[in-house]
């Protein structure tokens, strides 16, 4: 037991202390099964004219990691030594993107390929911000400096399609094997260099079935505070990926479970604290992931309508207490809510715009009566609006009845609607009669 325990322990320091001095592994096909033809065309060919030119080329990343854990990829990108000039003259068709870190663009087919010079490692000229996060990454390095500065030792692989062979810097082959997220390096460090980290960690972790290794997980709750340092543009980005990667509900229990979702999701963490707000979220996300892996679409405007939908209702309950007239009570805590998220998490406002346009509808299906429900069907939102109520009505918040209501009467004929009107009952408004006051020159003119 104690020598187990040793061993582990020198494993994990000359892991942390030699990453970048250490030759990779190669790994032959045999035992990652990758074959040429697994990766896309273009990958393919963009290596090929980068080798054929005498530079080193790979397929890395996520790509690499996810064929070997047989799961299809959603990109593929490509890393080289070749500088961003060097590849933009081997490729009549692309373009060099980034200013901070230069990246290029190579268009083969109808595929985009983002191809990398290899970066080199942080050092003590890496200019930081004052708790630590990197804040440039523009140096070339070598391929093993580009692999330290990968996050988890799943992601440091790298595929040459010409040999079918894998170069493993960090032992990520067998970590995917063993079913681990590890990181490269000394997690805080990493956390602190970029926290966007924690919530990668938990991402892909969700994605892949994969356990944290607890040196990589230990450290996310104190750390989590750290988040709020991030640009809100790039919490923005990194949720969104989250929530529409299909495994959202399971990304959300790993952080709940943790007591990570305090401070990590900036939204969340109020939302679950209420039992019909969590309801209603879970069922939004398990939505979501479905769609998701059917290959739908999904709206991120209908997702953040529905992760700050109960953030509305709590400040339009507020209000409405207050005696401020409903409807503009609504749109008060609409704005109210979407002002104090987008502190946090930059919301566009054309998302904000697409939001607030599927809340408002929402008391309008309370009426069945009059013109309002025809009014109603032909609005361009109403398609989510009433998916939204759905998802409402599933979690309690209405009842069941109405959303089935609106189910049927957009359904229906024109004959069959008018039968489901609800007979107006209350008091009927009378118009106040308009005076008209005649000019006498005018009265001549109005035709009887
Ligand atoms: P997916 O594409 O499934 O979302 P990914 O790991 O490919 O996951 P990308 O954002 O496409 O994520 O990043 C590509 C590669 O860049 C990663 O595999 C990793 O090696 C590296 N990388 C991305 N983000 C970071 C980061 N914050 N710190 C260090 N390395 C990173
Ligand atoms: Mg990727």
């Amino acid at each position: 037991m104690i020598r187990k325990l040793l061993r582990r322990a020198i494993d994990n320091v000359l892991r942390l202390e030699t990453p970048s001095r250490r030759a990779p592994a190669t790994i032959p096909v045999s035992q990652h099964g990758i074959r040429r033809t697994s990766i896309s065309a273009g990958s393919r060919r963009t290596c090929e004219v980068l080798q054929e030119a005498g530079f080193k080329a790979y397929v890395v990343g996520g790509a690499v990691r996810d064929l070997i854990a047989g799961i299809e990829p959603k990109d593929f990108d490509v890393a080289t030594n070749a500088t961003p000039d060097q590849v933009r003259n081997l490729f009549r068709r692309s373009r060099i993107i980034g200013r901070r870190f230069q990246i290029v663009h190579v268009m083969q087919g109808s595929e985009t390929l983002e191809v990398s010079t290899f970066r080199a490692a942080h050092d003590a000229d890496t200019q930081k911000d004052e708790h630590g996060r990197v804040l440039r990454d523009n140096v070339w390095g070598t391929q093993m400096a580009d692999a330290a500065r990968r996050d988890f030792t799943v992601n440091a692989l790298y595929y040459d399609p010409s040999s079918e062979t894998v170069l493993d810097y960090h032992h990520g082959v067998a970590d995917l094997k063993q079913k681990t997220l590890r990181m490269i390096g000394e997690p805080r460090t990493r956390y602190r260099e970029d926290p966007m980290r924690m919530l990668r960690a938990v991402r892909l972790s969700a994605k892949l079935g994969l356990s944290l290794d607890p040196a990589l997980r230990e450290p996310i709750r104190e750390m989590a505070s750290l988040m709020e340092n991030v640009p809100a543009a790039r919490v923005f980005d990194e949720m969104l990926k989250l929530l529409t990667s299909g495994h959202a509900v399971e990304c959300v229990k790993r952080l709940r479970d943790d007591g990570l979702h305090h401070g990590l999701l900036p939204l969340l963490d109020v939302i679950l604290e209420q039992p019909l707000g969590e309801k209603f979220v879970m069922l939004a996300l398990t939505n979501t992931d479905d769609r998701v892996r059917e290959g739908k679409t999904v709206s991120p405007s209908f997702l953040f309508a529905t992760l700050l939908w109960h953030e509305v209702l709590g400040d339009w309950d507020k209000r409405k207490a207050a005696k401020e007239p409903s409807i503009p009570a609504l749109f008060t805590a609409m704005d109210a809510v979407l002002d104090q998220q987008s502190e946090k998490l930059a919301i566009t406002r054309r998302i904000s715009g697409d939001i607030k346009d599927i809340w408002a509808l929402q008391p309008r299906f309370d009426k069945r009566s009059g013109k309002t429900p025809l009014r109603l069907l032909e609005q361009p939102r109403f398609r989510a609006g009433y998916d939204f109520l759905l998802l409402r009505a599933e979690s309690g918040e209405v009842p069941l009845e109405l959303a089935h209501w609106w189910r049927d009467f957009q359904h229906a004929d024109h004959i069959t609607r008018e039968e489901m009107l609800v007979p107006d009952t209350g008091p009927k408004k009378r118009r106040p009669r308009r005076r008209v006051k005649k000019a006498p020159e005018d009265a001549a003119e109005t035709p009887s």
